[in-house]
């Protein structure tokens, strides 16, 4: 068995859908299980309905339904076969009318509860899996639609809800084997899972490649396939850097860092659940299905390359603290980053000296009152507009003289607060918001102008 995830691109109208059935087609001999998002803009738009709901501005909220429901409608009449089309309507027209109940619901409370958004959110990928399993039988493919909320067990933090694995992988695990060992495509939901008492709930935005490395590890997929519209994972940010190459191979740990610092390709959490199974996950592009994607491996082929990639967050914060007396005292980094816990602001990057402690911030919506608490500690001082650029590559620790490679290019720029973690796969500095570009840029030209072709490959000239 293999799970194939289709994002909102991949599913955005009929000729996406289409794409998505001739790629599964190739592959039946795998046994597909078939996990989609919702079209793309969709879950965007039904939270603003549910926004707009609660406004009261009836109007705006209308013209936005209306808008979802029509690209629904078109789409499933471009799909179905003529007689299924009325079923296939009929089926989405209760579904609407289920999101219409839940609306009425926001409207009487004039606000819009976490319960009553994923409630409302979770019909992108309800309505898409509709469309998906109609195109496969439209073609032949003997498939069945499997809403997994009672199989995708959660706790009820809505909106981020956690996934109860002792319940949910057995049910997974045997509700899906049964389908596809019926000779079945079973097409499921992203993102979405329920209670214990049966409420819907969310796991998160972006959540659905998340929910098909749930799956396949509780299926014990032999591969986790995530179709999105790029080719991969690059070198860095192609608009920054035209020449980025598309990485062929790269271990799970570098992954993991990639996607945890915000490289958009991968949900953080998705490698967790394929990582304990050993589980590869291929990165493919729906619209050119032909290329070859990305492969995060337990063990990548060692590449010759210190570095495998380079990226940055932008729009970062620092707060500094500088603090003779009490640096030294144990306990002060505890009480240190529980004003930060009780402000609900994660911190990602930490340099201390003997006297000061410098943390780094991309949420400052409750910085001011992080600011007036850590006054207690002592002087603080705000830097805005910075950057962070973190290097990933697992072979960073095995090569001398890294660091001034790193910094070498780099004369010139100012760079604070450098950090190397103890997984030594990671180096991270921070600059000015102003010179990031260029610092990629020539970062970029260091490591990768020569490029190792078994790690990676040149998408243009
Ligand atoms: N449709 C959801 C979102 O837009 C989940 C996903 O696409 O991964 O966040
Ligand atoms: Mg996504």
């Amino acid at each position: 068995m293999i799970v194939m995830k289709f994002g909102g691109t991949s599913v955005e109208d009929a000729t996406a859908i289409r794409r998505l059935v001739s790629i599964v087609r190739n592959q039946l001999e795998r046994q597909p299980i078939v996990a989609v998002s919702a079209m793309s803009r969709v879950t965007n738009g039904l939270l603003d309905c549910a926004r707009l709901t609660a406004e009261g501005n009836e109007v705006e909220m209308r013209a936005k339904l209306d808008d979802i429901t029509a690209r629904h409608y078109q789409a499933a009449d471009d799909l179905a076969l003529p007689d299924e089309r009325e079923s296939l309507r009929e089926a989405l027209q209760a579904q609407f009318a289920e999101l219409l109940g839940i609306l009425d619901e926001i409207r009487r409370q004039a606000k819009v509860t976490p319960a009553l958004s994923d409630a409302v959110s979770a019909n992108g990928e309800l309505l898409s899996s509709l469309l998906v399993a109609a195109a496969f039988r439209a073609d032949g493919i003997s498939s069945e639609r499997i809403d997994i909320r009672p199989l995708m067990r959660t706790n009820d933090d809505f909106m981020r809800a956690a996934i109860d694995f002792e319940v949910a992988d057995p049910l997974l695990k045997q509700a899906f084997t049964a389908k596809v060992e019926a000779g079945k495509v079973p097409v499921t939901q992203g993102f979405i899972g329920s209670t214990a008492d049966g409420r819907t709930t969310t796991i998160g935005r972006g959540g659905s490649d998340y929910s098909a490395s749930i799956i396949g590890a509780a299926v014990d997929a032999t591969a986790i396939e995530i179709w999105t519209d790029v080719d991969g994972m690059m070198t860095t940010d192609p608009r920054i850097v035209p020449e980025a190459a598309k990485i062929k191979t790269i271990s799970f740990a570098e992954a993991s860092e990639l996607a945890y610092f915000g490289a958009k390709v991968l949900h953080p959490a998705t490698l967790r659940p394929a990582m304990v199974k050993d589980i590869p996950v291929y990165i493919c592009n729906s619209r050119r299905p032909q290329v070859q994607g990305t492969a995060i491996l337990s063990h990548a082929p060692s590449a010759k390359a210190p570095i495998k990639a380079i990226a940055f967050k932008r729009g970062i914060t620092v707060v500094n603290i500088a603090s003779v007396r009490m640096l030294m005292a144990h306990g002060f980094l505890a009480r240190l980053f529980e004003v930060f816990n009780r402000h609900e602001t994660a911190v990602d990057m930490v340099a201390t000296s003997e006297v000061s402690v410098s943390m780094t911030l991309d949420d400052t919506r409750h910085l001011d009152a992080v600011i007036a608490d850590l006054q207690e500690f002592g002087e603080v001082t705000v830097e805005r507009d910075r950057a962070i650029i973190c290097l990933v590559g697992e072979q960073m620790k095995f090569t001398p003289g890294l660091a001034s490679r790193i910094f070498t290019p780099l004369n010139q720029i100012n760079i604070s607060m450098i950090s190397h973690g103890a997984s030594a796969i990671n180096a991270s500095f921070v600059v000015e918001d102003a010179v990031v570009a260029e610092a990629v840029k020539r970062l970029h030209q260091e490591f990768f102008s020569e490029l190792d072709e078994e790690t990676f490959e040149k998408v243009r000239d």
